[in-house]
């Protein structure tokens, strides 16, 4: 199929932060699109998430024309990123904690978009005014929710809230998902970081899709709706629409 894509991204340190640990990545040719968080409070945080957004696009130019498929592709990526910050843990025992959330979609010909995760960015769909959260969660409150122990509400002021269960940077990456993407002329993607989701509800971020005329202005409107609520955190967003 031969895909026609408008998109943007934009990152921005926040209100209280010092740096920005967040990054993101857009293929100029809009092969893959990419937004990684460092995890908060570790040493290196800007140091990782920097790896993930080189290592990854790296790896899938590297062997976008090979007969391999997609998901594993994917894969592979992740794992030479992850060996990457592994090895520069090794080197810098001053960063041996640091980890990062990442999301990537990829779109390669003939297929739907495929799209890897692990930690808390999310990828959305934004579809006929509605937005649904197409990645999981690996956060201590997305387990409980599921396992019916708290309710999403809660959630968002839950103090363990930030404690990411997976993510880069680990020996094991267990939660890793990669799972291809429903997607159709008209819908829109929307990558971000929890600096994002922490300001904003799901409800809040669809008005303001809503609400911008340019992909440009939404993706500044949310990132300066995220700072009006408290900007606590770095905010990256990264769309892509289907036209
Ligand atoms: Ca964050």
């Amino acid at each position: 199929m031969t895909l026609k894509l408008n998109f943007t991204g934009s990152t921005d340190v926040g209100l209280i932060a010092s740096t920005n640990k967040d990054a993101y990545y857009i293929d100029p040719e809009g092969r893959f699109f990419i937004v990684a968080d460092g995890n908060g409070g570790y040493e290196g945080g800007d140091v990782v998430s920097g790896i993930a957004t080189q290592k990854i696009p790296a790896y899938l130019s590297e062997k976008w024309q090979s007969s391999r498929d997609s998901d594993k592709l994917l894969e592979f990526a992740f794992l030479t990123a992850n060996e990457a910050i592994l090895q520069e843990q090794q080197d810098n025992p001053e960063l041996a904690d640091m980890g990062t959330s990442v999301v990537v979609v990829i779109f390669r010909s003939r297929e739907s978009p495929i799209c890897a995760n692990v930690g808390n960015c999310r990828l959305y769909r934004w579809r006929e005014s509605q937005l649904e959260q197409i990645t999981e969660d690996h956060t201590w409150v997305a387990k409980a929710i599921k396992a019916g122990d708290i309710t999403p509400e809660e959630a968002r002021v839950h103090s363990f809230r930030h404690l990411v269960l997976s993510c880069l940077g680990r020996e094991e990456i267990a939660s890793l998902k990669i799972q291809p993407v429903d997607l159709k002329v008209g819908d829109r993607l929307l990558l971000c970081s929890d600096g994002l989701t922490e300001e904003l509800t799901d409800r809040n971020i669809a008005d303001y899709l809503q609400q911008a005329s340019t992909l440009e202005e939404a993706a500044s409107s949310l990132i300066e709706a995220a700072k009006e609520k408290g900007g606590k955190d770095n905010i990256t967003v990264v769309l892509v629409d289907l036209l």
